[in-house]
């Protein structure tokens, strides 16, 4: 079988994160327990996904000219991310998420920096690379022109797009009509397509949408089919709706049909929230069978 190739367009972040028992209260100092620096961000993580379970995986986005960027780029060289299309922004800092997390809350604050210069232009310079992909995978953690110019050139270029809309952000019709398939989860699906009201939901044609420890489901004709998934004992579910996409991704291109790329994609997603982390716990091709 000839290697699928993806290019995923999103956001790359360094997650910053601070464990202490408690939060500190307004205007309060405290010590906390530990800190550490883990490589996140959704367009990131589902790229790594994607190849570890054995895609070539292009990544379009840019990191910031700090230690941060540096460190998001040797990250992808470890995990076999090609980063060609990777630049370093300079006056901006790396894509952070500063993580708090404490015994009963965690509190996070996002800061976009190098994700939000991801522009329409800078995408156009990498058409090539889009071109060649059997898929594009998108995520909503870069500026909305370039969502919509993406979906735009990659229907000019017959390239067919999964967009994964996490964050929930609306689109026009005409943009997620675009889209080969989308993937929400099911409080993205509930917001954006009216997946809780009686009857079926918007695009539901193109829609997979994930469910928890339930699996996910699609719509064959107007009946909704849910594939399960296994019964696992969860450590930490960060990052499975990153696995299941960039799994879902590596299926389709491999030419699966639907129900068998869920399914692939469920597995995947399933053997992350067994470990810790959320790259940390993405499976490697040879775990999967
Ligand atoms: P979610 O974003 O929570 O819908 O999760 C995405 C995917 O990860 C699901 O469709 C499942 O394939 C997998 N997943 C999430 N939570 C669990 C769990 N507790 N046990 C097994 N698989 C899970």
């Amino acid at each position: 079988m000839k290697t699928p190739r993806i290019t995923v367009i999103g956001s790359i972040n360094m997650d910053l994160v601070t464990v202490a028992e408690n939060m500190p209260e307004q205007g309060e100092t405290i010590s906390g327990d530990s800190f550490k620096t883990l490589p996140g961000g959704k367009g990131a993580n589902q790229a790594v996904a994607a190849a570890r379970l054995g895609a070539e995986v292009h990544m379009i986005g840019k990191v910031g000219d700090d230690p941060f960027g540096d460190s998001l780029l040797n990250n992808f060289e470890a995990q076999g991310v090609e980063t060609e299309a990777v630049d370093t922004e300079s006056d901006v800092s790396s894509g952070l998420a500063n993580i708090i997390v404490s015994d009963h809350d965690n509190r996070i604050i996002i800061i976009a920096g190098a994700n939000g210069e991801v522009t329409p232009d800078y995408v156009d310079g990498f058409k090539e690379q889009i071109e060649e992909s059997d898929y594009v995978l998108i995520q909503f953690e870069i500026p909305k022109p370039t969502i919509e110019h993406i979906l735009d050139l990659c229907g000019t270029l017959g390239v067919p797009v999964i967009i994964n809309p996490a964050p929930a952000m609306q689109l026009d019709d005409a943009y997620w009509e675009k889209a080969a398939y989308i993937t929400p989860n099911d409080n993205e699906a509930e917001k954006l397509f009216a997946y809780d009201t009686d009857g079926l939901p918007k695009f539901h044609d193109r829609l997979v949408i994930t469910n928890g420890a339930k699996g996910a489901s699609f719509f064959k004709g107007d009946r909704m089919i849910t594939v399960p998934t296994e019964k696992v004992e969860v450590t930490d579910t960060t990052g499975a709706g990153d696995t299941f996409n960039g799994a879902l991704a590596v299926a389709l291109a491999e030419g699966r049909p639907l129900e068998e790329a869920v399914a692939f994609a469920n597995r995947a997603a399933s053997l992350s929230v067994q470990k810790l982390g959320a790259q940390s716990g993405m499976p490697k091709r040879g775990e999967m069978e």
